[in-house]
């Protein structure tokens, strides 16, 4: 993945759309409705849904799948300069059917779902019909996937899965969770884990609790801390070969990694440009803060740590 500091002009077009469509229509959601994970809720269906539509009728729904799996093909590259403008607004990437984790999630079921798995779970959640969970980190394993501990063990045409999971964003809203667990602990280290899709509302899966971050308001944290007791799934829910659950993992943490920091790049600009904004429109002391030689130095360097961070 290259960028020669040049979009071809077809996609810049695109982009500038979705610009402008974000500042004006995308980003008033965020003063008005509260999380960006309610599909249900009135007020989502009647604000949300209608600028769906418009995405839609652009042609940049869902737009990170590839096109054998049905999606645009954009690639990486473009898909960074989208989330760049996506990650300006709470509800922009919902806006435009390219959630965290669900994208992820997405890719993986593409890819690894049978045509039953599809049907009941990828397609609703290109539609925007229901959210979904990845649960992978555990509480003593995030970094160094080899300590996961959270098992599941064959029984007749089951897996039956124990075990926690730490940091399964969005499990609250999500209708099913996608669960690596270790089914193979004598294989290598990286071939213990398989993956598995998982209904939330499977007995035996539990919140303990939602874990806010950042500007998550007490009671609205997002990222769950799962307990699994005796979960039971069919067989059909394994997505990939057993034991290479690593390898399916990849499938979606390759792009994530992209698109995750991309959206954090915008996230910042929106932050810089609301701080230029206030540095040329207040006064004090008899001029504007614009008009001050340190103001102006830490606005230079924080564009300056901003250009470095984006490339
Ligand atoms: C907001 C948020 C959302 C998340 N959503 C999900 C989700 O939906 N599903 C999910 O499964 N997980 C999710 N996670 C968990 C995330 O994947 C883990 O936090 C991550 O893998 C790191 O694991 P850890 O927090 O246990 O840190 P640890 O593994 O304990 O690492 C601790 C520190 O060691 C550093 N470190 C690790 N390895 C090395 C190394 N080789 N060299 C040098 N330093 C190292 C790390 O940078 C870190 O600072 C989320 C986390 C956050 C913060």
């Amino acid at each position: 993945m290259a960028w020669d500091f040049e979009t071809d002009s077809e996609y810049q077009v695109l982009l500038d759309w979705a610009a402008d469509f974000v500042t004006k229509k995308v980003m008033p959601l965020d003063m008005v409705l509260g999380s960006a994970m309610e599909y249900q809720d009135p007020d989502f269906i009647a604000l949300v849904r209608p600028l769906q539509q418009e995405v839609k009728d652009m042609g940049l729904w869902a737009c990170h799948l590839g096109p054998e799996l049905g999606g645009l093909g954009f690639g990486q590259l473009k898909l960074g300069l989208l989330n760049e403008i996506l990650g300006q607004s709470r509800f922009a990437s919902v806006v435009f059917g390219c959630q965290a984790p669900d994208t992820g999630n997405a890719e993986i079921l593409a890819h690894y779902g049978s045509d039953e798995i599809k049907a009941k779970y990828l397609q609703p959640l290109l539609n925007g019909e229901l959210a979904s969970s990845y649960s992978m980190s555990e509480p003593q394993g995030g970094a160094d996937p080899t300590q996961f501990r959270c098992m599941a063990v064959e029984d007749g045409d089951d897996f039956v899965i124990n075990g926690e999971k730490w940091f399964s964003s969005n499990a609250r809203f999500a209708s099913f969770l996608i669960v690596m667990a270790v089914t193979d602990p004598e294989a290598s280290a990286h071939g213990r884990a398989s993956m598995l899709v998982v209904p939330t509302d499977t007995p035996g899966v539990d919140i303990i609790r939602n874990v806010g971050v950042g500007d998550e308001p007490p009671g609205h944290g997002t990222h769950a801390y799962v307990r699994y007791t005796d979960v039971r799934v069919p067989k059909q829910n394994l997505l990939g070969p057993r034991g290479q659950g690593f390898a399916v993992a990849q499938t979606r943490l390759g792009g994530g990694r992209v698109h995750h920091a991309m959206r954090t790049v915008g996230q910042i600009k929106r932050a810089f440009d609301m701080m230029c904004e206030r540095a040329i429109s207040r006064t004090t002391q008899g001029e504007l803060l614009s008009k001050k030689q340190m103001v102006q130095e830490m606005i230079a360097d924080s564009w300056l740590e901003m250009e470095m961070f984006r490339l």
